[in-house]
């Protein structure tokens, strides 16, 4: 339902939850965050309200300037912690608005290879997809590539990997996505609504768009997969 990113130079989890609470009008069953630090993914979730999220996260803090976070309004699969977002496998961890049409087609071709579901979700089978990528040799970028290519539906795609600190890779298909440029900072969110108290710069996605993220800046690329200039415009939004 609501997807924040962060590429950062301070601590990403609060930075994550306050922009996942400028999404709550939206409503959400179920919220998490995920961070990448000293190479490592971790991630905390909870069912219902972003407090109880917070509250994991006081007494099991997340630590990284590197994150993706999440308000989930469950389409397949109960609201429950296993079902939150971000959903990981291996090497990635992603977070997903829409629907995966054809995740039990994907889900078969991965059980067919012994990678088997651990959820009721469609959006773990993108993460599993994507880290089978990672596993055929694909670097980050390429498999995130390439598991967009195979997802049908509708979606808003944030992936972060592991041993990247300095990545995030959004996608856009039937769901919007916005990037945010902030001053050596970087930002991706479901809304720029969310990034408003962090920046005004706002480069929204068009439909089958990717966007590799890094501090530096955002390059795009269109639904045939080739670079392209997206206009970065000033959005005014009470913050
Ligand atoms: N279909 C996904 C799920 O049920 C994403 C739902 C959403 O947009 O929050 O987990």
């Amino acid at each position: 339902c609501g997807i924040v990113g962060v590429l950062g130079r301070h601590q990403a989890a609060p930075i994550l939850v306050d922009a996942l609470r400028r999404l709550e009008y939206r409503g959400y069953d179920s919220a998490g965050i995920a961070t990448v630090e000293g190479g490592r993914l971790d991630r905390r979730r909870s069912p219902g309200k972003l407090v109880n999220l917070n509250d994991l996260l006081v007494h099991d803090p997340l630590s990284g300037t590197a994150g993706i976070g999440h308000t989930r309004w469950a389409t397949h699969g109960a609201p429950t912690t296993m079902n939150a977002h971000p959903h990981a496998r291996g090497r990635v961890a992603v977070v997903h608005n829409g629907i995966i049409e054809n995740y039990r087609a994907l889900r078969t071709f991965l059980e067919s290879r012994q990678i088997v579901p651990e959820t009721e979700t469609d959006t773990e089978t993108v993460a599993m997809l994507c880290n089978w990528y990672l596993d055929q040799g694909h670097d980050p970028v390429a498999a995130a590539k390439a598991t967009v290519a195979d997802l049908t539906g509708a979606y808003a795609l944030c992936f972060l990997f592991e041993g990247e600190e300095d990545l995030l890779v959004a996608a856009r298909k039937g769901s919007p996505l916005a990037i945010g440029w902030g001053e050596g900072e970087m930002y991706v969110g479901s809304d720029a609504l969310a990034l408003a108290p962090m920046t005004d710069q706002i480069t929204y996605l068009e439909e089958g768009d990717i966007a590799v993220v890094t501090r530096a800046g955002a390059h795009f690329f269109d639904a045939d997969q080739a670079p392209v200039e997206r206009p970065r415009k000033t959005v005014t939004l009470d913050p």
